[in-house]
């Protein structure tokens, strides 16, 4: 967990004065940047899409304030993960209590289902949300510290149709925001039984290749190891293509989940590919996951033979 700043021991008054003598920066934090009035036509096309297509497919609309208690993160994202070690704008209110900046939108999605029991409600409960998000990442790999999410999630069935839906979405969002030429990457990572036994397989197999992996990874074979097959560096890519695969062993339930995902993505005619180093690290993530990239004419011509 990120360790929350510790409170300042210095009296109020001497913190004003410090305050009050240092220089104005008239300028945004480092890996932030305002929507200026000429660029929010664009912002206005991407809202009025997704929420379109949030109508169309009926999810409702969840806001959530961007502030939660820290442990709700801590809990369902996990330790181990970059998220929560080492990217969380986390502090200690004026009463005490321990809250973070939300890093991402299903944690507080899934706190304000219980919290209000909609539980009760038909199933599945479909819930729309969007909004910024706050990651303490290294802006310099392209990524803002405060960035916006877009979310379609849906409580309460397990069905791989919903699966299906949520990437027709996606493929749907970015097709119709003039993106044409895209593939889909699926895999699936299991569920919690089934992945435990493999995760096992997995770090015998990295333990066994443990000196031509980067710093980085060596620690994340102890906290989480699934993350090592998608680690971008050339040396930790060559292990990991050798590696186990999450597909191989899956358990009864989440094989045929796979297998009838992909026969609806058939149906569906969405451009798919299966991608075994797809990998999500966050702990509730099961099952299936996947990213849309876009590809060059050549790509989709070869991936239609
Ligand atoms: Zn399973
Ligand atoms: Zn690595």
């Amino acid at each position: 967990m990120a360790k929350p700043k510790k409170p300042a021991k210095k009296s109020k008054a001497e913190n004003k004065t410090k305050l009050k003598d240092e220089p104005l920066v008239l300028q945004t934090l480092r890996g932030m940047k305002d929507v200026l009035p000429e660029n929010q036509p664009y912002w206005d096309q991407v809202r009025r899409v997704s929420e379109r297509l949030a109508r169309d497919y009926g999810f409702s609309r969840l806001d959530t304030p961007i502030v939660e208690y820290t442990n709700l993160y801590v809990r369902s994202i996990g330790e181990g993960t970059d998220i929560v070690d080492k990217e969380m704008y986390s502090f200690v209110t004026r009463g005490g209590d321990k809250v973070s900046l939300r890093p991402e939108l299903t944690a507080g999605n899934c706190r304000s289902y219980i919290q209000h029991g909609m539980n009760v409600l038909p199933k599945p409960v479909k819930i729309f949300s969007t909004g910024p998000v706050y990651r303490y990442d290294r802006p310099q790999e392209g990524r803002y510290r405060e960035h916006y999410q877009i979310n379609y999630d849906a409580f309460g069935e397990q069905d791989p149709i919903l699966d299906a839906q949520v990437i027709q979405i996606a493929h749907r969002l970015i097709q119709t925001l003039g993106i044409k030429l895209v593939q889909i990457q699926v895999n699936s990572i299991g569920c919690p039984a089934c992945r435990r036994d493999y995760k096992e397989l997995l770090i015998n197999y990295l333990e066994s290749k443990k000196a031509k992996l980067c710093q980085d990874c060596k620690k994340r074979m102890e906290t989480n190891p699934l993350r090592v097959l998608d680690c971008k560096e050339d040396k930790c890519a060559q292990v990991a293509a050798a590696a186990p695969q999450s597909v191989d062993h899956l358990c009864d339930d989440c094989r045929t989940h796979f297998k009838t995902l992909l026969e609806y993505l058939d149906e569906l005619d969405l451009p798919y590919a299966i991608n075994p180093h797809l990998v999500r690290g966050l702990d509730y993530y099961t099952k299936t996951v996947f990213e849309i990239l876009p590809i060059s004419e050549e790509e989709k011509k070869n991936s239609a033979d």
